[in-house]
């Protein structure tokens, strides 16, 4: 859409659900969102408190990240204690919470959009 084939990675994946949630053709519960940042609920919460933080231009997976991602990722990990408080996860370190990547299929990815799970919330969870 905004990026020709030819680039290396499409700034938005128009086959991906993560860029239509972000561009607002998927409905989801919003979180967070900034110019380069977005988090959601996770439609298939694992705990109590269970979103994902995703880079709002498409990266596959932890796998595709490399040096020129060092700034946007520090970014997203830095958001996370105050997220992850903000949407009801109990204080460190009583509580605390999960913070999860999953990266291709051995290592259990099913969605090809960069994403970190946030899980929280009192036990006991559904999963995990
Ligand atoms: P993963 O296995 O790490 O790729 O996890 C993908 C996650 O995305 C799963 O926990 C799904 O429940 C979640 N998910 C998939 N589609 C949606 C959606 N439309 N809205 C919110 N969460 C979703
Ligand atoms: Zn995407």
């Amino acid at each position: 859409m905004t990026a020709t084939p030819s680039t290396e990675s499409l700034v938005h994946d128009p086959n991906c659900i993560f860029c239509k949630i972000i561009a607002g053709k998927v409905p989801a519960r919003v979180v967070y969102q900034d110019e380069e940042v977005f988090a959601f609920h996770d439609i298939n919460p694992w705990a109590p408190v269970h979103f994902l933080l995703i880079p709002k231009r498409h990266i596959a997976s932890m796998a595709h990240v490399g040096a020129e991602h060092a700034a946007l990722l520090g970014r997203m990990l830095a958001l996370v204690p105050q997220l992850a408080l903000e949407q009801g996860c109990n204080p460190y370190p009583d509580g605390g919470y999960r913070l999860l990547c999953n990266t291709g299929r051995e290592g259990g990815q099913e969605v090809q959009h960069l994403h970190f799970h946030v899980m929280g919330g009192p036990r006991p969870w559904a999963r995990g």
